[in-house]
């Protein structure tokens, strides 16, 4: 049987340590704010704003919500990202996706300034990242680094397949593995041969997002699985991308869903947060 990795128990740990830090900060008289912008009334998005909220009020960060309308423009959104800009007391800015249709999420994403790109989806954010330089790492992918590594998995050498390409998760992750000196194999829906290529991972990182598709036939025995996805089953429980009663028997250490990666995230945006008020 697999050991059950715990992101609910990890980003705990992380938290209390970011809240521990926050206040020693203040002493210093160092503060700031993370902008939460929610363009529309998405009920998906609008929980993981509340998460971010309540996750900005146990740390000690101030949070300021901005709520638009789904008719707000384009012109109007990057008009309010310039303001936050320049106010000194915001730290961090972040926009909800996705946005409506009418709006270019690229634009949108580029408009906030790189010193307070607290999600580092900037182009600046990515290529810091890519070339080891300092700057925000994507949320998801160091939160999975940071899960492996408090939970003693041992990455530096381990063959890494990850499946998914995308900009959010599956290319910084890629990055970041590469950074721990794991050699890195990235497949995607053009993959020849996925069964193969993942029945060789030591670590097994599904970004997909479908529903249960990975099985105990992707995974080598001993391997760790790291499940990205979530999703909502016919009976409307969370579920990932890997049917983890069977790969659970297989595996040596696997994330749940939920209470794996996802809490991850949020603990990781806390961390840029406080990264940036740090760096003021
Ligand atoms: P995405 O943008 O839809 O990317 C999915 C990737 O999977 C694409 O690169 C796609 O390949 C690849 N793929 C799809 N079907 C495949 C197949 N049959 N074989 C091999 N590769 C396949 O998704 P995402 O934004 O990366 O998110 C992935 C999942 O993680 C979703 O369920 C999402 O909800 C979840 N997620 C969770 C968190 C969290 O905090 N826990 C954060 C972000 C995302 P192509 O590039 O060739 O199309």
């Amino acid at each position: 049987m697999a050991k059950i990795i715990d992101g609910k128990k990890i980003s705990q740990q992380i938290k209390d340590e970011l809240k521990e830090k926050a206040a020693k900060l203040k002493e210093q008289g160092k503060t700031g704010a993370l902008a939460v912008i929610q363009v529309g009334q998405d009920p998906a998005s609008s929980v993981y704003v509340r998460n971010k909220k309540n996750a900005c009020a146990y740390i000690g960060i101030e949070s300021l919500a901005y709520e638009l309308p789904e008719e707000t423009t384009e012109e109007e959104l990057l008009k309010l990202i310039a303001e936050l800009n320049e106010k000194e007391q915001v730290k961090g800015i972040l926009v909800q996706l996705p946005l409506p249709g009418h709006i270019c999420e690229d634009k949108v994403i580029q408009a906030i300034s790189p010193c307070k790109d607290v999600d580092g989806f900037h182009p600046q954010s990515v290529g810091a990242m890519t070339i080891g330089e300092p700057g925000f790492l994507s949320c998801t992918p160091a939160g999975i680094i940071q899960l492996l590594k408090r939970s003693g998995v041992e990455i530096a050498g381990k063959h890494c397949v990850i499946i998914g390409r995308s900009n959010i998760v599956g290319k910084p992750m890629a990055l970041l593995m590469l950074r721990e000196n794991a050699t890195v194999t990235i497949t995607h829906s053009r993959t020849r041969n996925l069964k193969e290529v993942c029945q060789q991972a030591d670590i097994l990182i599904v970004a997909m997002g479908k529903p249960q598709f990975i099985g105990a036939e992707y995974v080598k025995e001993g391997a760790v699985v790291i499940d990205v996805g979530i999703h909502r089953d016919e009976n409307n429980k969370l579920c990932g991308d890997v049917k983890f009663a069977e790969v659970e028997s297989l595996a040596s250490a696997i994330t749940p869903v939920p209470g794996g990666v996802g809490p991850m995230t949020i603990a990781m945006l806390m961390n840029n947060c406080v990264q940036s008020i740090e760096e003021e």
